[in-house]
């Protein structure tokens, strides 16, 4: 029996050793961290991550959809929320589609205890990958006391994250290419309780958003009643993490600001200076594999900003598509990992600035009555032509299009809708059988 060593037990690696365990290989899973299994997660400090279509679909492969659907919270639309309270919704998509807020911690959790489930899956905790060597393909972890153990497998997955081991060393052989970008923005999480009785704050199926312009405070619903926020905002500048330095520049920033959630959010001040601030980092590399020997997966190849709540769910696309593609070519490991690469590279690059795309949307645009009329006008057409137009964020969000098709697809949407909106009577002929025209026409004339 092949034995197949995943690098980091984390969401991508923990749901890929399922679907390898599922193929009847001999698994083993090396996590950096204590045991999550073990560890009791703590109620009221929950961070949490949007789940959609195509992380459900490799969720479903590996036989635990119905699991993790029992921690879930579906969210319908965008809740905005602007400077003077007042609030507006925006459905995600048709009828009762949603993403779902999902526990980090708990997500993980119900993998891991998921894999235990498998004869066939060995775990080890607190074992660091500092190194491995590519000729024998021998792994080198570290316990916490400094022991080092060496550990030969078949094939190696690297799903350790963003700042990986088994990418880093990989960076040292011939062509392989390499880039980060930091942005200018970073984040920080807050945590709004719940009321006295345990019920949520403010709507629970809904991702609320406060966009203003240069920046954005998001909240996702917790199961226990609580909302985990984030603020993304500029590092430097008149309004940014370097300018609040004080407890009264906080409160007197969020006060007028953000005044809807000032007005529910105690302590607001202490739990901004307790919480870290974060930066975002975008990750490429090229090519995702070593010969036949190592394949990285998750973030470890394709790092992305969350503005397209797509991270995860392109990991678990990883996962998916891996295990598909398995079954198509069997074990040709070279041809495997080769076309796994080639096919996956090109829509981690879409995701990747797909999602950096949506940040100016999400902070900006949602509250801009022409952004919403434009909105308005694809889901007429989406309703009506549902062969012909599928917004872009139903093709990222809720369906399996590849990443780097909706990219393209979106292109040409934009092209069409960008000229159809510098009409001077959009305003009064949105909903006119001139205008569905000019689209179907244009559709039909871009090919
Ligand atoms: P990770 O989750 O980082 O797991 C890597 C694992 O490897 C960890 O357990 C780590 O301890 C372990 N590890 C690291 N180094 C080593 C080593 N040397 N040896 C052994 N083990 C090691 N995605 C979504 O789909 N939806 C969202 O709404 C969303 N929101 C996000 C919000 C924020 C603020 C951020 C920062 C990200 C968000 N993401 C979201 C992205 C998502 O978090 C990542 O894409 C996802 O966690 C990637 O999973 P992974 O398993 O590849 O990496």
């Amino acid at each position: 029996m092949q034995k197949v060593v995943v690098v980091g037990a984390g969401l991508v690696g923990s749901l890929q050793a399922i679907l390898l365990a599922k193929k009847g290989f001999e698994v083993e899973v090396y996590e950096r961290r204590p045991d999550l299994r073990k560890v009791e997660l703590k109620g009221g400090r929950s961070i949490n991550l949007a789940l959609s279509t195509r992380g459900w679909k490799a969720l479903k492969l590996a036989g635990v959809e119905k699991q993790i659907e029992e921690i879930t919270i579906p969210m319908y639309g965008r809740r905005m929320h602007d400077e003077n309270g007042n609030l507006s919704f925006q459905p995600y998509g048709k009828d009762d589609q949603a993403i779902y807020s999902v526990s980090r911690g708990d997500l993980n959790k119900r993998l891991l205890l998921e894999a235990t489930e498998y004869d066939n899956v060995s775990f080890f905790f607190d074992q660091k990958c500092n190194d491995l060597n590519l000729e024998t393909n021998t792994l080198e972890f570290e316990d916490k006391e400094g022991n080092i153990k060496k550990v030969k497998a078949d094939r190696i997955f690297g799903t350790d994250g963003a700042f990986s081991a088994v990418r880093t060393r990989l960076m040292k052989t011939d062509r392989f290419n390499y880039s980060q970008q930091y942005l200018t923005h970073g984040y920080k999480e807050l945590l709004l309780p719940a009321n006295e009785d345990g019920t949520h704050k403010l709507d629970k199926n809904a991702l609320h958003i406060w966009p203003r312009g240069k920046f954005m405070l998001i909240a996702l619903p917790n199961e226990d009643g609580s909302y985990t926020c984030t603020l993304f905002f500029p590092y430097d500048g008149e309004y940014s993490f370097n300018s609040l330095q004080s407890k009264d520049q906080v409160e007197g920033f969020f006060k007028k600001t953000f005044p809807d959630f000032y007005d529910i959010m105690p302590n607001l001040a202490d739990e901004y200076f307790e919480n870290p601030t974060s930066s975002l980092v975008i990750i490429r590399c090229e090519p995702w594999n070593y010969e036949d020997k190592v394949l990285l997966m998750g973030d470890s190849s394709h790092a992305i900003v969350p503005f397209y709540g797509q991270g995860m769910n392109a990991g678990f696309e990883d996962c998916s598509v891996f295990s598909e593609m398995y079954d198509e070519l069997g074990s040709d490991w070279h041809k495997l990992f080769d076309e796994f690469s080639k096919q996956r590279k090109p829509d981690g690059d879409a995701i990747a600035q797909l999602a950096l795309d949506n940040y100016i949307e999400m902070r900006d645009l949602v509250g801009d009555e022409m952004f919403l009329l434009r909105k308005k006008i694809e889901n007429k057409i989406y309703e009506k032509h549902p062969d012909k137009w599928m917004p872009l964020y139903s093709q990222v969000t809720f369906s399996h299009i590849r990443y780097s098709e909706a990219y393209e697809t979106g292109q040409k949407q934009k092209r069409i809708m960008d000229k159809v909106m510098d009409r001077d009577d959009i305003k009064e002929k949105w909903d006119s059988d001139e205008v569905e025209n000019e689209i179907l026409e244009a559709l039909n004339d871009a090919g």
